[in-house]
């Protein structure tokens, strides 16, 4: 096949990926990108630790995609987390499975990676254009915002890899989603997703707490029981166990208009022993006292009793009991989309085709996290951005041989 001229809009994982297979089968590749330097979202991924995949079972992993799933396997079969080890690698970055499963480079860094990445794509012919702003289409041209002003480009075939639409200050600030609505493209509202939620604290209890990890509990919600820890913050819950249970909370709260997460404070002792323990305890003595000696719970978890429980609960063993195991955080709705890790909805996956190709336009392709599709946190959402523009550039080099 002929070497044909191909623009890739945005350069965050997604966008270099498919740049990286596309420039691989010979095309000219061109990657757009909004921000004077690409993958700032990758990059910041890395800050806390890049957890760029995930050690289970190809089944379960498969399955966090929730509704999605079945759009999203054939791509995920085709780069599985072991592929995204086996590249990482391949770019000089070794990598090692955490206690959690949770796969991380060595460095935990994601700038190593990201300088051989774009080493190697450099290598395969790959131009990136930075602070070029797509700004639509204009009958077949791309049109962008430059330095130097309006620029317009043809392209043989289009990849639209723009992210979703956290953190907008990255880059990813879902500008597009009215270009491809106003092409009668279905484009489904953005929602946070591994989010934080807001909760009415006590000025008294958020001046003292906040910023306190809860660390050693698990948490119900209909997603079901997860272990971990989370943070308090001013406005309310944050942190990854929290994270786990964002998607159900979101849709309990759009569906009811409310939510709560309930927190065990003392995983792995019964409701039954707490409650004996609790009875023994000198009526008199203080309800910290009481709590300390009987449950060992003190500081934040004890706080957070105070903070959630009637004076009433506190002085009745087993109702106090039950509440150390199932106490329920109220929640007023998530954190705002601009804090958020990730985003649900974006591009339906009903406008496009098998090959990741938009049924109304075609030529032009999408991944990455514009799609609407959204995952848990553990190395979920970088695995099925990399796989999903691999697979949209598979799709592209079919559509173009055909
Ligand atoms: C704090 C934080 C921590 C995270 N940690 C992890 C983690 O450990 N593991 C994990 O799996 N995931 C993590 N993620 C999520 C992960 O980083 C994203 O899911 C992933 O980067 C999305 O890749 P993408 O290529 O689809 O989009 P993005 O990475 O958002 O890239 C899209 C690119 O398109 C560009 N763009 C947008 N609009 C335009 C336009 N109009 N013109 C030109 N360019 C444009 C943007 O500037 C951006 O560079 C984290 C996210 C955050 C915010």
């Amino acid at each position: 096949m002929p070497a044909r001229d191909i623009a890739i809009i945005g350069g965050g994982p997604a966008g270099l990926a498919a740049a990286e297979m596309l420039s691989a089968a010979g095309h000219a590749v061109t990657v757009y990108e909004a921000m004077p330097t690409p993958g700032r979202k990758f990059l910041l991924a890395g800050k806390s630790g890049l957890n760029i995949t995930h050690s289970e079972d190809f089944a379960l992993f498969a399955s966090r995609f929730g509704e999605s799933e079945p759009h999203l396997r054939p791509a995920l079969e085709t780069f599985t987390p072991s592929h995204v080890r086996d590249w990482a690698a391949s770019l000089g970055t070794e990598t090692f499975v955490g206690t959690s499963g949770r796969v991380f480079p060595t460095v935990m860094k994601a700038s190593p990676l990201l300088r051989a990445w774009r080493a190697r794509l450099e290598t395969q012919g790959v131009k990136i254009l930075t602070r070029h702003r797509w700004a639509g289409f204009e009958g077949e041209e791309l049109v962008f915002q430059t330095a130097q002003g309006r620029k317009s480009v043809r392209a043989d075939a289009v990849l639209l890899a723009l992210g979703g639409a956290s953190w907008p200050r990255l880059g990813s600030d879902a500008a597009w989603v009215p270009w491809l609505g106003g092409k009668g493209v279905q484009v489904n509202a953005f929602e946070p997703a591994n989010c934080g939620f807001d909760v009415a604290w006590n000025e008294h209890f958020v001046t003292r707490f906040a910023g306190s990890p809860v660390k050693s509990v698990a948490a119900t919600s209909s997603a079901g029981s997860v272990p971990g820890e989370f943070v308090i913050s001013r406005h309310g819950i944050e942190g990854s166990l929290v994270y786990a249970h964002a998607q159900a909370l979101r849709e309990s709260l759009k569906a009811y208009g409310r939510a709560e997460l309930y927190l065990d404070l003392t995983p792995g002792r019964t409701k039954e022993k707490l409650a004996r323990d609790l009875s023994r305890q000198h009526g008199k003595a203080s309800f910290s006292n009481r709590l300390r000696k009987a449950t060992g719970l003190d500081g934040v978890k004890a706080a957070l009793l105070r903070e959630l429980l009637g004076p009433e609960s506190q002085y009745d063993p087993a109702r106090l009991a039950s509440s150390i195991k199932a106490l329920p955080v109220p929640l007023l709705r998530p954190r705002p989309i601009t804090e958020a890790i990730s985003s649900a909805g974006g591009l339906a996956w009903q406008a496009l085709d098998e090959g990741y190709m938009v049924k109304k336009m075609p030529g032009v392709f999408a991944a990455g996290e514009m799609l609407d599709w959204e995952a848990p946190t553990g190395g979920y959402l970088l695995t099925a951005c990399l796989a999903t523009g691999r697979a949209a550039a598979q799709g592209m080099l079919s559509w173009l041989e055909r």
